[in-house]
Formats: structure tokens, C-alpha cells, sequence
């Protein structure tokens, strides 16, 4: 695949097109929901492709593959969207403009650390299983008060919304709901008075299930399979 991919460019106007459609459908404004294009499926070159194609949030799941990708297209968001272990905190910190993934104490303590040694503000989402779903992370609804008491004791740390997965089974009406369940939280716990937290942020919606989390409030959905179709 060559940078100019016709194939590509085509998948990355129509899913523009999809999520300008859904937030009119939806009477938001399509500026506000974020595109972030997953690139765990293809090389550092095709994803380095999409970011000239004008995509230039980026979104992966595993740290090692964000950091060898981070170092080869630079001047990209890049997003950390899979569960992140400890040990890798302090190389993928300076890296990411936004860690979608924060699911317990233990982790927002690492993060806050190393934040601090390297005097740098981190932005974070925490991650709700709000479909249940036992081979998902994320933290339970019940969970997260005390993670949000938690995170207001951080100072390095901005708690700029939430981030979930729709259960894979049930389709469209099952994961309406569960879009809805973490827009409800996000609206429950939003006047929350700490300075660090502020939870403007749904990232929800992936290829199967984006509009449905548009319609929901989505304000980033995180895509893969549909911009990588027939590349
Ligand atoms: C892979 C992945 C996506 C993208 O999924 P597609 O169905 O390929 O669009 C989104 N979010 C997370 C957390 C993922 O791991």
C-alpha cells in the first residue's frame, strides 16, 4: 500500500461522511465527535498513510505497537485505547496525547507519578464495563465514584470523560443501551467539583456500532476494520 491508497482515501471520506450524517441525524454538530482511526490492524506505513490522508488522531490498543508507530509518524494524537500495565507507563506517557484506558487505583497512581517526574500534565479517561461483559476491562459502575475521588487527588492528572465498549453480543439494541448507561453515568457524576476533572468526553462507537454511540452522545468514536477494508 502506497501513501496515496485510493482505497483508503475512499474509506476515510465515507466514514467521514457516516459520522457527519449520524450527528445531524442526532441534531449535534459533527464537529464534535472526534474520529480516531485504529491502527492496530496494518504496519507503521499504512498508518502513516491514514495520517496523511488528513486522519491525524490515531488509536491504538497495545503500548509497544503505539510506541514503535508514535516514533515513526510524529506530529499525530495518538490515542491509547487497550488496557495499559504499569510497567509500561513511563515509556508510553510522553508519547500519548490522551490514555482512553485508566480502570483502577493502582494505575492512576503510576500515572500520577511518573507525571510528576516528568512535569508533564496527562489527560486520561476512565474506562466503564458497563455491559458486564467478564472478558472486558474496565471498572464496574459501582467502582467508579471512588475511582473519580481517586483521580481529584491527582493533581497531573485531567480526567477528560469516560470511554466504554459495547457488549459484543445483542447487537444494535444492546449496545444502544449500553451507550446510554455511560452517558447517564457521565451526566450523573459531571458536576463532580474538582479541577481536574471535567467529563466532557464519550468515547464510544467502534465499525459496527459507531452511529448508535453517535446518537448516544459519542464525542469519539474509535474505527479500525471499516478504514482498513480492501486496503
Ligand atoms: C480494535 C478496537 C477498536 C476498533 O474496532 P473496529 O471494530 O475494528 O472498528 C476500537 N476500540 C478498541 C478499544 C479496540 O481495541
Amino acid at each position: 500500500m502506497s501513501e496515496g491508497n485510493p482505497i483508503l482515501h475512499q474509506n476515510l471520506d465515507r466514514v467521514r461522511e457516516r459520522i457527519h450524517n449520524a450527528a445531524e441525524t442526532a441534531g449535534r454538530s459533527p464537529a464534535d465527535v472526534t474520529l480516531i482511526g485504529v491502527t492496530k490492524y496494518v504496519k507503521p506505513p499504512q498508518a502513516a498513510a491514514l495520517k496523511m490522508a488528513g486522519c491525524v488522531d490515531l488509536g491504538e490498543s497495545r503500548p509497544q505497537q503505539l510506541w514503535t508507530k508514535a516514533e515513526q509518524i510524529p506530529d499525530t494524537n495518538w490515542h491509547l485505547i487497550g488496557h495499559l500495565q504499569r510497567n509500561k507507563v513511563r515509556q508510553t506517557l510522553p508519547l500519548v496525547t490522551l490514555i482512553h484506558s485508566v480502570d483502577n487505583h493502582r494505575l492512576l497512581a503510576s500515572l500520577e507519578r511518573e507525571a510528576l517526574e516528568i512535569d508533564q500534565r496527562v489527560d486520561v479517561l476512565l474506562e466503564v464495563n458497563v455491559s458486564g461483559d467478564t472478558s472486558k476491562h474496565g471498572l464496574t459502575e459501582d467502582e467508579l465514584p471512588r475511582l473519580l475521588e481517586k483521580a481529584a487527588e491527582c493533581s497531573r492528572l485531567h480526567v477528560r470523560g469516560l470511554m466504554t465498549m459495547a457488549a459484543r453480543e445483542g447487537g444494535p439494541a444492546v449496545a444502544q443501551r449500553n451507550f446510554s448507561a455511560l452517558r447517564m453515568l457521565r451526566d450523573q457524576f459531571s458536576d463532580q467539583v474538582s479541577p481536574n476533572i471535567d467529563l466532557k468526553e464519550l468515547s464510544m462507537g467502534m465499525s459496527g456500532d459507531f452511529e448508535t454511540a453517535i446518537a448516544e452522545g459519542a464525542t469519539m468514536v474509535r474505527i479500525g476494520s471499516l478504514l482498513w477494508e480492501g486496503c
